[in-house]
């Protein structure tokens, strides 16, 4: 293995491919294989104008597709001023190795607008949204049966409902035009829970590792999640559902939250929807008054603490800061956030790191559940909730009745039949989707890490898990 410590820090798409490379020297692909999955199938560069205040704004977006293994394919849509094709490209790969890990049947792709939404209003970004999806929809880069984009950095609910409505204005004839795009509001298609997946996911991910004894234990841990003292990089859509569950009904403790102005510090642990709010009314985190604010936030990150979660954006742990981060244990919530010079130094160091491709895949997962839901044009449980309900209904009328006879001593526990006799409905339906699938992979993973002489790190463990089953899928296809 090359001693990467030594080099020049790689770019985002550089490290994506690094990894891959790690891995895929450990497997025995037909020859050219390797290169076909490595490689991104097609990348749509796009500039287009759109006239706000008194002149023509030039935009440029990108739509990548990394794998058409299985379609459609799937990623996210980026806003931000940093935006460019290396990104997009390393993105949508990450996208394939995620979908194939998590078992969603798709393959990889992702967008971004080079933009930062909050110089221009709600009514501007809406033209500039339906602009760009227009010009995406029209080459079949948003479609429900080839290219279904949902949210990302940068973009939300408002967003997607917009990209749907402007495809539905497209084609108007298509009856599963709801399913061109995920992440969209409840009322306009979208599904209970989607908004929170990846947090949520990221704290599945995290309750399963501590389900392990012997995972614990490799990362210097012990104990449960309750407790444990976590730094969160970027309390937006993903960090902040990942803080607060993880506060609320874990019982951590977040002692660290770094964010664009600077960090708030506060061993005693922080109010997480406290500090949302404040960043909602101030634009930042400064001038938070329960909490020690360090100016330069990202030194942060090498605070003492038991769980580090970058969840802003990639390379945020590099050659640069790598040697220095002291938490023993890593979870990726972002995409790419170490970079493959860092992953080398803190692997050697004996970091755990919970990657990516597989933290934060909450969100494609519950898209997953999603899509189905605007194809099957139904709602989760709509068909069961009640049979389920009149069939458990049975089973507590015919207990009543044997403990009135008085033929055995005993009653039911309070609230027993309550809660026996609720179906479950959509949110509760997605959780235990989203759980199991979360569960699912980080047991094929930790086979293995564990089971592998050659395999040390979770990274590799998930890269060969998804690069083997991304192969067997072009193998089958004869490729
Ligand atoms: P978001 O825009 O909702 O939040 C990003 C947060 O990071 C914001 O609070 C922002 O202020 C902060 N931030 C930006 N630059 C920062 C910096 N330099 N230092 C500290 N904080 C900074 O984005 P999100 O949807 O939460 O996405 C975050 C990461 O998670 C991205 O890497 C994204 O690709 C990944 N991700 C998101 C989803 C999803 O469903 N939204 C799914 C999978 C992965």
């Amino acid at each position: 293995m090359s001693d990467m410590s030594n080099l020049k820090e790689p770019g985002f798409r550089e490290s994506v491919d690094l990894m891959f490379n790690r891995a895929v020297a450990l497997m025995d692909l037909p020859p050219g294989l390797e290169e076909k999955i490595r490689v991104c199938n097609a990348t749509y560069t796009v500039r287009f104008g759109v006239r706000l205040r008194g002149a023509i704004h030039t935009f440029t977006g990108y739509r990548s597709v990394h794998s058409e293994h299985m379609e459609p394919v799937k990623g996210g849509i980026r806003y931000a001023s940093s935006v460019n094709q290396n990104e997009v490209e390393a993105l949508a790969a990450l996208m394939t190795y995620k979908c194939a890990l998590v078992e969603t049947p798709f393959g990889g792709s992702k967008g971004g607008l080079c933009i930062d939404p909050r110089d221009w209003d709600v009514h501007e970004l809406e033209q500039i949204t339906r602009r760009f999806a227009y010009e995406l929809a029209k080459r079949d880069l948003i479609h429900p049966s080839q290219n279904v984009p949902a949210p990302d950095m940068g973009t939300g609910e408002r967003e997607m409902a917009w990209i749907a409505d402007q495809y539905k204005r497209m084609n108007t004839t298509d009856i599963n035009s709801n399913a061109c795009v995920t992440g969209k509001p409840p009322h306009a298609g979208g599904i209970a829970g989607r908004v929170e997946a990846t947090g949520r996911g990221v704290q599945y991910a995290l309750k399963e590792f501590f389900r392990h004894p012997e995972d614990i234990k490799m990362a210097g841990l012990s104990g449960s999640l309750e407790g444990k003292r976590i730094v969160v990089q970027g309390l937006g859509n993903v960090g902040y559902h990942a803080a607060k569950f993880l506060t609320e009904q874990d019982g951590s403790l977040i002692t660290g939250i770094i964010e664009r102005d600077g960090a708030l510090v506060n061993e005693a642990g922080l109010d997480v929807e406290a500090v949302r709010r404040w960043i909602g009314a101030h634009g930042g985190v400064k001038g938070y008054a329960d909490a020690t604010f360090v100016e330069n936030g990202i030194t942060v990150l090498e605070s003492d603490c038991d769980i580090l979660i970058p969840a802003a954006l990639e390379g945020v742990i590099n050659l640069g800061n790598a040697a220095r981060i002291q938490a023993p244990l890593i979870i990726e919530a972002a995409n790419g956030p170490v970079t493959a010079g860092a992953d080398e130094i803190l692997r050697k160091k004996g970091t755990v790191i919970i990657p990516d491709m597989y933290a934060n895949a909450g969100g494609v997962t519950v898209s997953y559940f999603e899509w189905v839901k605007n194809l099957s044009h139904i709602r989760f449980g709509r068909m069961q909730r009640r049979q389920e309900e009149a069939r458990h209904e049975l089973i507590v009328n015919e207990l009543e009745r044997l403990s009135r006879d008085k033929e055995f001593d005993w009653t039911l526990s309070p609230n027993f039949k309550e809660k026996y006799l609720r179906g479950a409905d959509e949110l509760e339906l997605v959780r235990s989707g989203l759980d199991d699938t979360m569960r699912t992979a980080y047991q094929a993973m930790r086979e293995v890490w564990h089971g592998r002489a050659d395999v040390t790190d979770l990274r590799m463990a998930a890269y060969l898990v998804s690069i083997g089953r991304v192969a067997s899928s072009y193998t089958a296809k004869g490729l």
